[in-house]
């Protein structure tokens, strides 16, 4: 990697030494991953240098307009103490995407890769054994100071590495989730299927909301008809019906997740047909009333696959899998987490030595 300068943190800081300590995404590493783009001259001065803050003028278009995209990716420690990544070059390809839709610049997806790998070597101390694991944060920014709205010239790229315990406090136990029938999260022709940061500022009143009735989740409906499901907040939603498994269809205003295409691969090779297309959230309703909707779960980066206790819709509650753990939903997040983690044989080639 001559391309990228090394400049080793002299400081290191202390690490946390056990796993209670961690939280999700609160503390990070001794380096960082940054890169400079500027319009007419691209991508250059990519460098790892020790973490610390980035200074900006007041003034920069990403701090009023929030053209900034990010990704979210896991480093797991293998049992053999080796460290291995799960799909990168799918959240490279998908970054990439969010860029074009966001008017900012594609990256090197070869080398986000080998950088981002190199990053993970220096500081390799930090990984922790699962289920405790290295998030990986890549993201990037509008830096123009400049009050006009349009695209800036100069961006910045980062990753940062965080280690994180369980993004659900309870581990895989069932959450609750709330659906939100008046605020609406994305609509198709807009940015829904991006990860951009609009999106989640947009999504946290009715986080709170949710949060204050007691509920760990919102799940979103579409921003036409409020009818049909769409996603959790970070989460694709799934419900094993009659029929198979079911999940929404990606019509642009869902995020395509990669454990999301990834469950369905495996759902399949297990022999449960998968159905994508469009649940009405009373369809839902109605049939878990009935007994019909046997599991449900969302699945995610950071959440993994995880069981849905209890859905709260207006007055309505349902329970799927009587509260408890569904046999499928076990089954997937066994095998995902097997491959992840290297205890089980990669055999579709998604594990990605560091
Ligand atoms: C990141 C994200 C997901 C999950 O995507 P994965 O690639 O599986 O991590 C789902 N929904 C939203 C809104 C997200 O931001």
């Amino acid at each position: 990697m001559s391309q990228i300068i090394v400049q080793e943190s002299t400081a290191k800081k202390r690490k946390p030494s056990r796993p209670e300590e961690l939280g999700f995404g609160k503390i990070f590493t001794d380096h960082m991953l940054v890169m400079d783009y500027e319009s007419g001259a691209g991508w250059g001065d990519a460098r790892i240098m020790p973490y610390g803050p980035f200074e900006l003028d007041p003034g920069c278009s990403v701090l009023h307009y929030s053209q900034t995209i990010f990704e979210g990716l896991k480093c797991y420690r293998r049992a053999d103490g080796g460290l291995q990544l799960f799909r990168p070059s799918e959240n490279f390809r998908r970054m990439n995407m969010s860029a074009r839709r966001m008017c900012m610049p594609e990256i090197d997806e070869a080398l986000a890769l080998e950088s981002l790998k190199a990053l993970l070597r220096l500081d390799a101390e930090w990984a922790p054994a699962w289920p405790a694991t290295l998030y990986v944060r890549p993201a990037m920014m509008a830096m123009d100071a400049d009050l006009g709205v349009h695209d800036s010239g100069g961006y910045r790229y980062f990753v940062i590495l965080s280690p994180s315990g369980a993004y659900f406090s309870k581990g895989f136990a069932p959450v609750s989730i709330y659906v939100e029938d008046a605020f609406v999260r994305a609509i198709a022709g807009g940015v829904g299927h991006t990860k951009t940061g609009g999106n989640y500022a947009a999504s946290m009143l009715a986080g709170r909301k949710a949060s204050e009735k007691g509920y760990a989740q919102v799940l979103w409906l579409d921003g036409k008809e409020h009818r049909f499901i769409e996603e959790v907040g970070a989460m694709n939603m799934f419900f094993l019906m009659k029929e198979g498994l079911v999940t929404p269809p990606l019509g642009g205003s869902i995020l395509g997740g990669i454990t999301r295409e990834s469950v369905m691969i495996m759902a399949k090779e297990m022999g449960y047909p998968v159905i994508e297309r469009r649940l009405a959230i009373d369809e839902v309703f109605d049939a878990a009333e009935r007994g019909d909707v046997l599991e449900a779960f969302g699945t995610g980066t950071a959440a993994v696959v995880a069981p849905v206790g209890e859905l709260k819709w207006g007055e309505r509650s349902v329970m799927f899998s009587g509260g408890a753990v569904g046999r499928l939903t076990r089954m997937l997040y066994d095998e995902l987490v097997g491959i992840q983690t290297g205890a089980l044989p990669d055999v579709r080639g998604w594990a990605e030595p560091v």
